[in-house]
């Protein structure tokens, strides 16, 4: 694999996991704790969504107060820095709550990411659409990045693109389910990219 973009999701992957709490969040939205947020909101009437995303957003706000770099994440990204990768975000978070989150960063700012695809400018994992993007506003073939995630949609997202795929497994359990592609890697820290590339 011949890798020069790194695209990072960033709740749970950047950002220490646990700040956004999605079970609570989806029982104060009603949403079902087998459905996902987003898609949930589509299935809403207009004025019912438009509700519901001012509460998810002043949750997301919150979060973002509360967020704090993930394990080796600073290291991580100022290593691949240095080494001429080119990095990007890809997330289902607004723009608003990514540079809030990443003001809690040291030595790393927005200014380090090449692209910063959010939910306002692209579709939501898993459709590959923000992957796409994100190649190419870092004037990459999707094939030369890395996409590294936390959660299924990541490594779906990634595939669909035809990008490389890691998984940053920090729990116990799986988040993959059946059916779902495998990710090329597999890390249980941040710093084990570096290994990858
Ligand atoms: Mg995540």
């Amino acid at each position: 694999m011949n890798i020069k973009g790194v695209l990072f999701d960033f709740d749970g992957t950047l950002t220490e996991p646990g700040a956004l709490d999605f079970p609570a969040i989806k029982e104060e939205l009603g949403c079902p704790a087998d459905e996902t947020i987003l898609e949930y909101l589509e299935t809403q009437t207009v004025a019912r969504r438009a509700e519901l995303m001012k509460i998810l957003e002043q949750k997301e706000e919150e979060a973002a107060e509360a967020a704090r770099p993930n394990e080796g994440a600073e290291k991580c990204v100022l290593a691949l820095k240095e080494r001429g990768v080119l990095l990007g975000i890809l997330t289902r978070n607004s723009l608003v709550s990514v540079k809030k989150s990443l003001e809690k960063f040291c030595g790393v700012s927005i200014n380090d990411f090449a692209a910063i695809i959010t939910r306002d400018t692209s579709q939501p994992k898993p459709h590959p659409d923000g992957v796409l993007q994100a190649a190419t506003e870092m004037g990459l073939p999707p094939s030369h990045l890395l996409v590294v995630g936390d959660y299924r949609f990541d490594i779906i997202a990634g595939k669909e693109a035809g990008a490389g795929t890691v998984l940053l497994a920090t729990k116990g359990r799986s988040v993959m389910e059946q059916g779902d592609p495998e990710p090329d890697y597999t890390v249980k820290h941040l710093e084990e990219i570096l290994d990858i590339l």
